[in-house]
């Protein structure tokens, strides 16, 4: 019998056990996304933009393969939850939602990341996809495809606030709005939107990001003064990621983008942890062991020999490696090492016949495999090869033992964001409660294997 240290996965009938079963046959490790977490997430969401004055609709952000969880079933799951919007920054991903059979019936959908030269611009307008200009090159792209298909794009115009990425700047403004004028009254355009991202809103406890935040908010003000001078009433204004959609109701406008707080997470340690605003992390990475084996003591462990073992021990294969996405930088060292230095690698669950163990990667991070020591012996503990263990997990509480992506992220001086979204595909994506959370039809899009 081998020891499990991921929770007992509730299957919704004898194919999701089966469909289990086989991913396990086919890769050592897989990513086991919870869709009543998204939905949930998105209800909380939802909760949260709709506590401020007026209506303020709720975008699910579904860009980079829904944060690493599946774009599909991450859009699915945010609709069912209440989101009237999906945004994505390449086209790919939306253009994937339409040709799915989610149609602007279901939602609206806007794109933001493109260059007019090459990108499928007349597909998004047939697609009846929202488009993101914050270029005349834009805007003369957008046009042209317009023209072209004979068919008026709808945009959002991108204005630089301050987060100095894309969008308008306020001394070009005036020459966008003169071309926008032109194109909107021959109706190759139609301007719903004025938009723009913030740079810091996920640092509410500093006062300089709190006062640079601020800035961004009066400069988009400024800038929606222009446009409705320059005859354009904006519709739908948005502003605010998931810091701002949690902590500043005083800019929802008409629509909020939150993107990581869908998938559980908060945007920043800084602001405490996800369960202070009612999220749930959706995604478990698990794994199981490989060779499992006895040290002694002082045996270098994995390439470089950064990592010495301090007594006689035994060591696991943990068989997942930045070949699928694992972080090099959540390598352990250990001062006995060759760089004398010590680094905490990336923490992983184990169950022992004693209970729940938090052990960590020892050494290096190699491609497609990390060595994990276990500070006890193998026999002792009772862990074995074939074991399951956790990479990280919602948390479920301290006495579970349970890391999060936020603990990888610790390790790899890095943010949860970037966690998920390097987790490649050849590690099976697994849905749970997809029946008790998607109608018959929106299931029948994911692929059946997929659903446990
Ligand atoms: C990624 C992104 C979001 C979502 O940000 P979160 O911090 O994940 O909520 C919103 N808007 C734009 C333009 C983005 O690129």
């Amino acid at each position: 019998m081998s020891l499990n240290a991921a929770p007992q996965w509730d299957f919704s009938s004898d194919a999701g056990k089966r469909n289990y079963d086989r991913a396990l046959r086919l890769y050592p490790g897989q990513v086991v996304v919870d869709l009543a977490a998204l939905q949930s997430n998105m209800e909380t969401l939802v909760t949260a933009a709709t506590s401020s004055v007026g209506k303020t609709e709720v975008m699910g952000v579904i860009k980079a393969d829904g944060y690493g969880h599946g774009a599909l079933a991450a859009a699915l799951a945010a609709l069912a939850g209440g989101a009237t919007w999906l945004g994505s920054a390449q086209a790919r991903e939306a253009l994937m939602v339409r040709r799915a059979g989610i149609g602007p019936e279901r939602c609206r959908m806007l794109v933001w990341m493109y260059n007019a030269h090459s990108a499928p611009i007349e597909e998004l307008i047939a697609h009846d996809i929202d488009i993101s200009v914050g270029s005349l090159a834009d805007i003369h792209g957008v046009v042209r495809a317009a023209d072209a298909l004979g068919r008026p794009a709808r945009i959002h115009v991108e204005v630089e606030t301050g987060f100095g990425r894309n969008g308008f700047t306020e001394s070009c403004f005036d020459q966008a709005l003169a071309v926008l004028k032109d194109a909107a009254a021959r109706g190759s355009v139609q301007v719903v939107g004025l938009w723009s991202h913030f740079a810091v809103a996920d640092m509410p406890l500093v006062k300089e990001f709190v006062e640079s935040t601020d800035r961004q908010i009066a400069v988009f003000e400024e800038f929606t003064a222009r446009m409705r001078r320059a005859g354009f009433e904006p519709e739908i204004r948005h502003l605010a990621n998931t810091a701002a959609t949690l902590t500043r109701p005083d800019v929802h406008y008409e629509l909020v983008r939150p993107g990581i707080g869908l998938y559980g997470y908060e945007p920043d340690p800084a602001m405490g942890d996800c369960t202070m605003y009612g999220l749930k992390p959706a995604m478990t990475v698990q794994a199981q062991l490989g060779t499992i084996k006895d040290l002694p003591a002082g045996h270098g462990i994995s390439y470089g020999r950064t990592y010495l073992t301090q007594s006689a021990t035994s060591s696991a294969i943990m068989p997942l490696g930045y070949g699928d996405g694992i972080h090099r930088s959540a390598s352990g060292f250990d001062s006995a090492g060759a760089t004398g230095r010590t680094h905490l690698g990336g923490p992983v669950r184990l169950m022992t016949k004693q209970g729940p163990k938090l052990v960590r990667v020892s050494g290096r991070v190699c491609m497609d495999q990390c060595v994990l020591d276990l500070h006890a012996m193998a026999s002792d503990l009772g862990v074995q090869e074939g074991d399951t263990v956790v990479l990280f997990g919602p948390g479920r509480g301290e006495e579970f033992a349970e890391p999060t992506a936020d603990d990888w992220a610790r390790s790899a001086e890095t943010i949860s964001y970037e966690i998920f979204t390097c987790l490649r595909n050849r590690i099976p994506r697994l849905y749970l409660h997809a029946p008790q959370v998607l109608s018959a039809d929106d299931l029948s899009l994911l692929d059946p294997a997929s659903i446990l």
